[in-house]
C-alpha cells in the first residue's frame, strides 16, 4: 500500500518535471497548451502529496509491526513496548532472580 503510493507519487511528480522541461523547451509547440502551468502545479501537488501519504502509510505499517511483534517470551501476550515479559511473567521472573540472589547470599 505504501510503496504503491510513493511509486505513484513520485512517477506523478517526474511526468511533471518531465512535462515542464517540454513546455520550456517548446514554448512556440501547439501541444503546450494542454499543460498550462497551474495544470502542471495541480499535478506537482497531487504527487507531493501522494508521496507524503506514502511515507506516512509506510511510518504507520512500521509502528504496527512493532506492536504485533512485542509480546511476552512467556505466554504471548500483547505488552508494552520495549518490554520483554507482561506484567504477570515480570513479577515471576523477578522473584526467581531475587531467590537467586538470596542463594548465592546463603552460600557465601
Ligand atoms: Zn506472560
Amino acid at each position: 500500500m505504501s510503496s504503491t503510493l510513493l511509486r505513484l507519487g513520485l512517477w506523478i511528480i517526474l511526468l511533471v518535471v518531465i512535462l515542464y522541461v517540454l513546455q520550456q523547451t517548446y514554448e512556440e509547440a501547439p501541444f503546450v497548451d494542454y499543460f498550462a502551468p497551474a495544470m502542471l502545479e495541480k499535478a506537482l501537488v497531487l504527487g507531493g502529496l501522494l508521496v507524503i501519504a506514502g511515507i506516512v502509510f509506510r511510518l504507520m505499517e512500521r509502528g504496527a509491526k512493532v506492536v504485533t511483534k512485542n509480546r511476552c517470551v512467556t505466554c504471548k501476550a500483547p505488552i508494552d513496548k520495549g518490554a520483554i515479559y507482561c506484567r504477570q511473567h515480570l513479577r515471576s521472573v523477578l522473584s526467581r532472580e531475587d531467590d537467586r540472589t538470596h542463594m548465592t547470599r546463603v552460600r557465601k
